[in-house]
């Protein structure tokens, strides 16, 4: 993509109602922009992510056995009132009423949906456990819709729901998506800590929130200090990890034998993106949904649901990797993984170079963004550096006249003069 094209809308100036840095940053990038409180408009930049996050999310659902489907945004009333949530929902839900006087809504989650269509379409326990999900909007009326994509009214969110024939299965299912969490997440280069939502009841609810610890996170989570040292690992010793103390601060008790002492509890701050859930019987049994069992009498499924919050999560990795410059993309979720400058445009040598790696790394299926533009150099850096991609490779008159580029990895800081082949291997 030639940046000369490309719509970029980048600011220069903080904005003034965005009050964190994933927010403050998402806008100076130019990646959205509020369309109304808590619901915006995903421009290009953006829009490139939250595609890059959606697709991780999707390719560990899928290896989890989960399979994809499309449920509509807006639900009719009636499967709410089965379930009995209509009225309990509240004033989060957004209701409406279509020209025939049907109440009709915007999904704010999908039990009763999917629930329904079970129930419609799977007779048999021979047919279990299934595990479906969707990545798609939801709505609801937040009282205080903050942070930009953090705390939207609109959000994307993926979530899965299992059946199963009983409780074992059901644990099965849960572990599954447990384990694809945490692959989820580390691949995004985010550690997400499982925070048990409720512990200690076996065979009853069981859940677990994923947190991600950032100063500006809205809820308040403690977790033993042996946690950060078995994230830190490459592989994930799930055994480990769940023997460990971390939980949210509804459920913290520091009098629980679980609870390490003092000098080994952190206490800190994490952003939910992700939260997992066993719930047994409470909507199959409200909305009828039985498959038959081995002895043929109908038995009522196990059921479970497990959210990621998508969108939510590109203000996370912003939360996590950015510096006083902008943002620092990990390359798994990054627009453009890498930012070719072209310090002189117009001058024969410089556009001679750039036109040529710019076509070699597109050919090689390497992401790049060519800034083509007539800029000064100034420009060009700070917006390099605002939109945070992994990768800068540079193009000045002296260089090049060496045949010589500069390779900086935004992370690092790190810069390599080096000839353009030698550039050229390191990305592709
Ligand atoms: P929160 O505690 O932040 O309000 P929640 O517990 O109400 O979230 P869930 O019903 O568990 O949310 O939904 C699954 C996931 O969807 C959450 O873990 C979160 O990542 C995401 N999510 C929920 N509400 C929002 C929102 N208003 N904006 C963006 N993402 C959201
Ligand atoms: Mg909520
Ligand atoms: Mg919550
Ligand atoms: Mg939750």
């Amino acid at each position: 993509m030639r940046l000369s094209r490309f719509f970029l809308p980048t600011l220069k100036e903080t904005p003034s109602e965005a009050q964190i840095a994933s927010h403050r940053l998402m806008l100076r990038a130019g990646m959205i922009r509020q369309s109304a409180s808590g619901i915006y408009t995903w421009l290009p930049l953006g829009w490139k992510v939250l595609q890059k996050i959606e697709q991780i999310v999707r390719e560990e659902q899928d290896a989890a056995g989960a399979q994809e489907l499309l449920m509509p945004t807006i639900q009719s009333a009636d499967i709410w009132r089965e379930s009995g949530r209509y009225d309990a929902y509240g004033k989060e839900m957004l209701r409406f009423t279509d020209r025939h006087d049907r109440e009709m809504l915007y999904g704010p989650t999908n039990e009763e949906l999917i629930t329904q269509i079970f129930r419609d379409n799977v007779k048999s326990y021979r047919e279990l456990p299934q595990i479906l999900y969707h990545i798609q909007w939801k709505f609801r009326d937040e009282v205080r819709p903050r942070f930009g994509v953090m705390r939207g009214r609109e959000f994307l969110m993926k979530d899965s729901y299992s059946f199963d024939i009983d409780f074992d299965g059901a644990k099965r299912s849960y572990e599954a998506m447990f384990n694809a969490y945490l692959r989820t997440f580390k691949r995004m280069g985010l550690t997400a800590i499982p925070m048990a939502a409720d512990s200690g009841a076996i065979g009853g609810n069981l859940t677990h929130e994923f947190h991600v610890l950032a100063e500006t996170g809205e809820s308040g989570v403690f977790y033993d200090v042996a946690y950060e040292e078995l994230a830190a690992k490459d592989a994930i010793d799930l055994e480990a990890l769940s023997k460990l103390y971390a939980v949210t601060d509804e459920k913290h008790d520091p009098n629980s034998p679980d609870c390490p002492p003092a000098d080994r509890l952190k206490v800190a701050r994490g952003i939910e993106v992700g939260h997992i859930f066993y719930f047994g019987t409470k909507y199959s049994e409200a909305m009828g949904a039985r498959v038959a069992g081995p002895d043929g009498n109908p038995v009522t499924v196990e059921m479970g649901s497990y959210g990621i919050g998508v969108s939510r999560l590109v203000g996370a990795i912003i939360e996590a990797y950015h510096d006083e410059r902008g943002i620092k993309w990990p390359e798994a979720v990054a627009p453009f993984k890498v930012g070719l400058v072209n310090l002189k445009a117009g001058d024969a040598a410089c556009d001679g170079v750039c036109e040529d790696v710019y076509a070699k790394l597109n050919a090689a299926g390497v992401e790049v963004l060519y800034d083509d533009r007539d800029e000064r150099a100034g420009v060009k850096f700070a917006d390099m550096d605002l939109i945070g991609l992994p990768w800068q490779l540079v193009a000045g008159p002296k260089g090049v006249a060496q045949g010589l580029v500069e390779l900086k990895n935004r992370h690092t800081g790190e810069k390599q003069e080096l000839s353009v082949e030698a550039a050229l291997a390191k990305l592709v």
